[in-house]
């Protein structure tokens, strides 16, 4: 009887076991979506993991409650580490993004129980103070807002009473992107002219959670004279390389704060994106050099120019001169399950950091250097001829004549772009626009390069167009 049981189970977990090592970046992963969603931390194990590691530390590390949220969870926070310089790192903003408190507790278990000469080095050189779920409420149904209905908002701040909801609410989801609700001037209440907003625009505070941050922030700025660093956890799409075509195995950047040189932050002097570049520039080569394997995923974030979200928490904090970056995982969830190997660079990222804030090297880099990351998005006609090249190289188009007057057309694009004739810019694209057309009737190139080319032409047409 047994042995005819483990006849039919034996196949079945064979598939089951192949089914949950395939890599959350096959198109596979969502097969096993249940069962990998059970290993992130719920609410509660966050907490006993918490409190564990406290008990743990033999004092090293501290664990406080910051606050709570609008359904009465606590929110807490760890610190570690006896260091002038702070770096500050926050998790889960958006509730279903949710490896940053898995890495940050293994760093934490780390600092808190470890002797090597690492751990050691860190404490004794930074404090590092760690929230690793702040959007518990969101994070509880997987969703990226928190929860806090308009009706609760209007009774929190009766003089906003007759306001459209501020541009960041999700009337769907009855709560708030709280990585919008950020202002530069920390110590901002929210007023009825000021909503509902844009994205261009600061944000206005509504949310316990962006407000518990804040104050944190400020505490610790009146400790420490300044917040040395801060960083974000966050998860994305899966997108991949323009010029290999590789997944992006994980995506960092420095704020996104409009042209540098507009003069729109010009009441801001303490911004500082050199600064902001030199520290995301450590996150990547930390992730690099605490892996095993050569990590050729690690990736710039879209960061086009003209990108300007003020009411970003790491925007808002880089304008009162703190160094802030920015990591993407690929894959939010539900969709994407538990990764260890995406989780453990993200913290080898973050050891990049404070391992050269504990020895200065930080200061040292070239913030230059974190711009010649590879990227997967398009911010001029030099990354269309990178991705005509991949795409035929991958075999993207029918013969190599449909490739050459696709280069030929660039080539024109790109001689009128150093010219800054935008008009010319802007005519040519639109005629690349119409042999793409063309290219796709005739069949010569594939769905996926016409409709990414096509996407790009649009995005060059925008820019030259406004500029
Ligand atoms: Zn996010």
């Amino acid at each position: 009887m047994e042995k005819n049981i483990w006849k039919k189970v034996l196949p079945f977990m064979a598939t089951l076991l192949m089914l949950l090592t395939i890599s959350p970046l096959t198109g596979l992963a969502s097969m096993d979506r249940e069962s990998a969603d059970d290993r992130f931390m719920t609410y509660e194990e966050l907490v006993e993991n918490l409190n564990q590691i406290e008990a743990e530390s033999s004092g090293k590390v501290e664990v406080d409650v910051i606050g709570h949220s609008r359904q009465d969870r606590e929110v807490y926070a760890a610190r570690v580490g006896t260091g002038d310089d702070v770096l500050l790192i926050n998790g889960n903003i958006h509730g279903n993004e949710k490896s940053g408190p898995e890495a940050l507790l293994q760093m934490l278990r780390m600092l808190g129980t470890s002797d090597n000469s690492l751990a050691q080095e860190v404490r004794e050189g930074v404090t590092i103070v760690a929230i690793p779920r702040l959007n518990v409420d969101g994070a509880e149904i997987t969703q990226r807002q928190n929860i806090f209905p308009w009706d609760d908002v209007m009774a929190t701040y009766p003089n906003l009473e007759g306001s459209e909801p501020a541009w960041y609410y999700s009337e769907r989801n009855g709560g708030f992107d709280i990585n919008r609700d950020f202002n530069p001037d920390l110590s901002y209440e929210p007023v009825l002219e000021d909503l509902p907003g844009t994205g261009a625009d600061p944000g206005f505070f509504l949310t316990n959670e962006s407000r518990m941050l804040r104050d944190l922030y400020l505490d610790l700025k009146a400790e420490f004279g300044q917040v040395e660093a801060f960083v974000d956890l966050h998860h994305m799409g899966t997108p991949v390389l323009n010029e290999t075509g590789e997944d992006v195995t994980i995506a960092i950047d420095y704020p996104p704060l409009g042209p540098e040189d507009s003069s729109k932050y010009d009441e801001w002097p303490a911004l500082d994106q050199d600064e902001s570049r030199r520290y995301a520039l450590a996150a990547a080569l930390g992730v690099k050099e605490f892996s095993d394997s050569e990590e050729p995923g690690v990736a710039r974030y879209l960061h086009p120019e003209e990108r300007d979200l003020p009411g970003q928490a790491r925007s808002s904090f880089a304008l009162n001169g703190t160094a802030t970056v920015l990591f993407e995982m690929p894959g939010q969830q539900p969709e994407y399950g538990y990764d260890q190997a995406l989780i453990d660079r993200v913290e080898n990222g973050l050891w990049g950091i404070a391992t050269r804030m504990a020895d200065n090297a930080i200061d040292h880099l070239n913030g230059d250097d974190f711009l010649k990351l590879p990227k997967y998005w398009t911010s001029n006609v030099s990354d269309v001829e990178t991705l005509v090249e991949r795409f035929a190289e991958e075999g993207e188009f029918e013969n190599d004549d449909a490739v050459r007057s696709l280069t030929t057309h660039l080539a024109a694009i790109s001689h009128y772009a150093e010219k800054e004739e935008a008009d010319k810019v802007v005519k040519h694209t639109e005629s690349l626009k119409s042999l793409l057309d063309r290219q796709k009737e005739e069949e010569l190139i594939s769905e996926k390069a016409y409709d990414r080319l096509t996407d790009d032409a649009d995005y060059l047409i925008e820019k030259w167009q406004e500029s």
